[in-house]
């Protein structure tokens, strides 16, 4: 019995969808959102604290814009 999981990260941003994943071995987060990093997804710190926030390629180049 395998024990293996496909770990996935999602678009935080209210109404999106988006969802990636890697069809690379990785035990963390920490490591798939730097491998999914060089696609344009990016992880924020939620402003208030709490739980990170993942962006999109297409919403992390608006949040980019708006900066
Ligand atoms: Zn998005």
């Amino acid at each position: 019995m395998s024990t293996y999981a496909y770990l996935a990260i999602r678009c935080d941003v209210a109404g999106c969808y988006a969802e990636t994943h890697t069809s690379h071995h990785v035990d963390t987060y920490t490591e798939l959102r730097r491998l999914r990093s060089a696609d344009g997804w990016r992880t924020r710190r939620h402003p208030r604290g709490g739980p990170l926030l993942d962006l999109c390629p297409d919403h992390a180049r608006e949040e980019t814009r708006r900066a």
